[in-house]
């Protein structure tokens, strides 16, 4: 994807301070964290559940209270699809019928066994496989009035961890 900002191949994901003032799709779902970025969820206070995107009530226990939560940025591939034509309406990428590009969606599966869903920066099946190392990075999917991008979260994937 040409919009996409993902570091060159063997660049350490601690990304600059002067990215901390890239403009987000929404800034209720990621947020940076001792300079990585990391997505926001909620945690259940009475049971512990995991969410995202925030939750205000538990689908586990019924409980009212959550808290936000750090949900890190890194996971495995659980399940991939690419998506072959531009999303419907209420999505409001810049892209035309004429310059789509198909694009890699997915469930990753957190460190902490939460399952979530988002855009992958690689739409080639051949470089997909389910349970590869995937970690959390920015797209730029479209672009102010003024030309400023706007950045949604999505995974890349990620060199294996060398063995302990
Ligand atoms: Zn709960």
């Amino acid at each position: 994807m040409s919009g996409s900002l993902r570091p060159s191949a063997g660049t350490p994901f601690v990304e600059s301070s002067n990215k901390q003032t890239l403009s987000f799709v929404s800034n209720d779902v990621m947020t940076w964290q001792d300079g990585a970025l990391t997505l926001i969820g909620s945690r259940c206070v009475a049971c512990g559940e995991l969410f995202f995107p925030r939750a205000r009530g538990c689908t586990r226990c019924c409980g009212t209270g959550l808290t936000d939560t750090a949900l890190g940025h890194q996971g495995r591939l659980w399940s991939w699809t690419v998506q072959g034509f531009r999303p419907k309406q209420p999505y409001d990428g810049d892209s035309s019928d004429a310059d789509f590009q198909p694009y890699g969606v997915g469930y990753v599966e957190l460190d902490n066994g939460l399952k979530v869903e988002a855009r992958l920066t690689v739409a080639d099946p051949a470089q997909l496989r389910i349970g590869m190392p995937m970690r959390l990075t920015l797209d730029a999917y479209r672009r102010t009035p003024a030309g400023e991008p706007v950045h949604t979260y999505a995974f890349e994937p990620a060199p294996e961890a060398p063995a302990p």
